[in-house]
């Protein structure tokens, strides 16, 4: 496909998810997305994250089967799972759910480190592999059940979860630092699950919003 083909489809996808983060305002509480997340939005390359056939519909606004029954989720997605994270340049982010690396990607152009959990061992691979050759050095990916966060690298900041749970993992809950913020989609596969955001208060205790109906594969525990 013609380069100029795919960064014509990139401006396109961009203007895409600012209508639709307008559409969203009331659920979401913002009407438009911080400019950080938005020029990394504009700048990480989605085609080097979908599968090659795939490459001419990297920039349409749905998600895409990058195989192992999984997909890359739909950008708008990204773009608002990351703006309600709030993430600062020095920030530590746990997510949960590597996928292709793309959404780690855009963590990673607004935030410090990343770490990033992957159940499906051939994907967690491929991942880091792509997140490598991208040039993502402050991305670690481990091939690991997401359940149990990574405990060796808490407290984090920010906690992101990209497959949904049917209830809230305790231990991502223990994870997260004073303050820290997470974005999880909870509820049952096939039926409306909804996008929270969390935030630990100072006594420990999670304050919890849930803001968007959203439909994700499911978060599944390790055989
Ligand atoms: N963030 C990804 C998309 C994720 S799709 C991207 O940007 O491409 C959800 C992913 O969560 C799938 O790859 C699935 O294998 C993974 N997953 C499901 N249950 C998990 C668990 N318990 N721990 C870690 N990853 C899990």
């Amino acid at each position: 496909m013609d380069p100029t083909d795919l960064e014509r489809a990139h401006d396109r996808l961009l203007r895409e998810i600012e209508a639709e983060a307008l559409d969203t305002r009331s659920w979401t509480g913002r009407a438009r997305f911080s400019d950080r997340v938005m020029e990394a939005m504009a700048k990480v390359p989605r085609h080097a994250f979908v599968l090659p056939e795939d490459t001419p519909y990297a920039y349409v606004n749905r998600p895409q089967c990058i195989g192992y029954g999984q997909t890359i989720s739909q950008p708008y997605i990204v773009a608002v799972m990351t703006d309600l994270l709030d993430l600062k340049p020095t920030d530590r982010v746990l997510e949960i759910g590597a996928g292709s690396g793309y959404q780690a990607a855009v963590l990673a152009e607004v935030a410090g480190k990343v770490f990033t959990v992957e159940v499906v061992p051939e994907l967690a691979d491929a991942a880091r592999e792509r997140l490598r050759r991208l040039g993502y050095g402050s991305v670690s990916v481990r091939d690991g059940d997401g359940y149990q966060g990574w405990p060796e690298k808490a407290p984090f900041d920010a906690i992101i979860v990209t497959a949904a749970p049917r209830r809230i993992p305790e231990a991502l809950v223990e994870q997260l630092g004073p303050g820290g913020r997470m974005v999880v989609p909870v509820g049952r596969v096939h039926e409306t699950q909804m996008l929270y955001r969390c935030v630990r208060r100072p006594d420990g205790t999670l304050g919890k919003a849930g803001l968007l109906p959203v439909a994700f594969v499911p978060m599944v525990h390790r055989q």
